[in-house]
């Protein structure tokens, strides 16, 4: 079987850019993946990346796409499966091969987190929707609620604001948790209205997503957010899930160590740990929103792609310590 230096696993900005490091040591390298981008390809528009004052997130991943491949980095389209060791070496499994390789970099990303409702199924392509970027156009002239109090719910509001009528921004606390400056933004809007202390309970309709029903929430004697029995409708042309993502642990969760969000715990240059142990597993790195750093943004995931590439390199060649790239 055929080995590689690495195999990267994960095409979002983090994969991506561990596929540029790795190229630019001249390792052999592949990368294996859905789809390219991951959840940049949801951002309509990002203003935190530094050297664009704001570019469309497509358009980032489509650069950095290009980037990749000038410098001949090979990249299939498969779902990976799983990972096992054989004689110091890894097997990396997908849903069409299995393949040999020396270390092996984690940036799987997150998936979007569904509010496990009833009625939720039912619409899913037919007014729920977990892509704002993607759908909120279909919504012109029509009634949205969008569920979320993060920055994805916020930007899904300011987005809905210039197509829908009208937007509810249904949010389970009373304060925001993304960033103030885009709360300010979407306090602006006229046909925004902000609807707090409340939670989904149900989607209902027949043929077509016609209403949500939310039960209002308030905080316990000990802090949690808890609903309140009292429940009320709103009618709805669609819905807009951005409660967060999530990490999918199958492929993952008994090869490396996971915390208690299925996030792969790493040092500060991306190693990570055998399951349930404190032991570096050799070889083995994550970088991106799989990992457990706290800051879920594309120039952290960025950063890591960096980190895991070098450290894999520097695994190879026995070396140990900040490694130079020009
Ligand atoms: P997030 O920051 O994790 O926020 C998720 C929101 O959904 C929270 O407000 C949470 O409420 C709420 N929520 C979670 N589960 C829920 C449920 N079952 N029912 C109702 N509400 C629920 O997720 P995100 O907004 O998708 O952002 C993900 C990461 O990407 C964040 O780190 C964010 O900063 C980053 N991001 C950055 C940008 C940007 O830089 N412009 C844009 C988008 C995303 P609580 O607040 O009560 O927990």
């Amino acid at each position: 079987m055929e080995e590689y230096d690495v195999i990267i696993c994960g095409g979002g900005i983090a994969g991506l850019t561990a596929g540029i490091y790795a190229m630019r040591r001249k390792m052999k390298a592949l990368l294996i993946t859905k789809d390219i981008g991951g959840q940049a390809n949801l951002a309509e528009k990002i203003e935190n990346y530094p050297g664009f004052i704001s570019v469309a997130g497509r358009d980032l991943i489509q650069k950095t796409y290009e980037q990749v491949k000038s410098f001949g980095l090979e990249v299939v389209f498969e779902d990976v499966q799983g990972f096992r060791e054989e004689n110091g070496k890894y097997i990396v499994k997908t849903n069409i091969a299995e393949r040999k390789t020396k270390t092996v970099i984690i940036a799987m990303g997150k998936i979007p987190r569904k509010l496990r409702v009833p009625g939720e199924d039912k619409f899913i392509g037919k007014g729920v929707s977990y892509c704002a970027t993607c759908d909120m156009p279909l919504f012109k002239d029509k009634t949205v609620a969008v569920i979320g109090g993060g920055n994805s719910a916020l930007e899904a509001a300011l987005l809905g604001s210039k197509f829908a009528k009208k937007v509810y921004l249904v949010h389970r606390r009373g304060e925001f948790r993304g960033f103030e400056e885009l709360v300010e933004k979407v306090k602006s809007k006229k046909n925004v209205e902000i609807v707090l202390w409340a939670i989904p309970k149900e989607i209902k309709g027949e043929e077509k997503l016609d209403s949500i029903v939310l039960e209002k929430t308030k905080r316990d004697e000990e802090g949690k957010i808890v609903g309140t029995g009292e429940t009320f409708e709103l009618k709805v042309d669609g819905i807009f899930v951005e409660i967060g993502f999530e990490v999918d642990p199958t492929p993952i969760k008994d090869f490396v160590k996971l915390d208690e969000r299925n996030q792969v715990i790493i040092t500060s240059n991306c190693e990570t740990f055998y399951p349930n142990s404190d032991k570096i597993r050799p070889g083995v790195f994550a970088a991106g929103d799989i990992t457990n750093t706290p800051f879920k943004q594309l120039v952290i995931a960025a950063g890591e792609g960096c980190k895991a590439a070098l450290q894999a390199y520097n695994y190879i060649h026995g070396t140990s310590g900040p490694v130079m790239v020009h």
